[in-house]
């Protein structure tokens, strides 16, 4: 897709929306390689110069993502891919998977989760 300021704030959007029914601070969102290498060295650990190969990024203790527009190509991904990435900040123990892939689902179909307590 191509970013544009219309389609910028309506990222922020999505974003924001989410990240309130999946109780998590809304996130910086960077949606640029050029944005990803700008952040500070320390935000973007593990990820900075390997970012464009990724549909998205969630730099889970930064409260930060990535969501690269140039490799999406259509809403429908824009929206999986925001969430996927806010599941991330919600659900930072979860790793990829059957029950990765499930919350996803339950979010993008609107479902609210509570915020997110350390097990102790
Ligand atoms: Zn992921």
């Amino acid at each position: 897709m191509k970013l544009d300021p219309d389609l910028r704030l309506r990222i922020y959007e999505i974003a924001g929306i989410y990240a309130s029914r999946f109780s998590i601070p809304e996130p910086k969102v960077l949606l640029t390689t050029r944005e990803v290498l700008d952040m500070p060295r320390e935000m973007t650990e593990g990820a900075r110069t390997s970012a464009y190969k990724y549909l998205g990024l969630s730099y889970n203790k930064q409260n930060l993502i990535f969501i690269n527009v140039r490799k999406i190509s259509n809403d429908k991904d824009l929206e999986n891919t925001i969430v996927h990435e806010l599941i991330h900040q919600r659900f930072p123990y979860l790793s990829h998977g059957k029950r990765f892939n499930k919350l996803a689902r339950q979010g993008l179909r609107g479902k609210k989760f509570l915020p997110y307590q350390k097990r102790k």
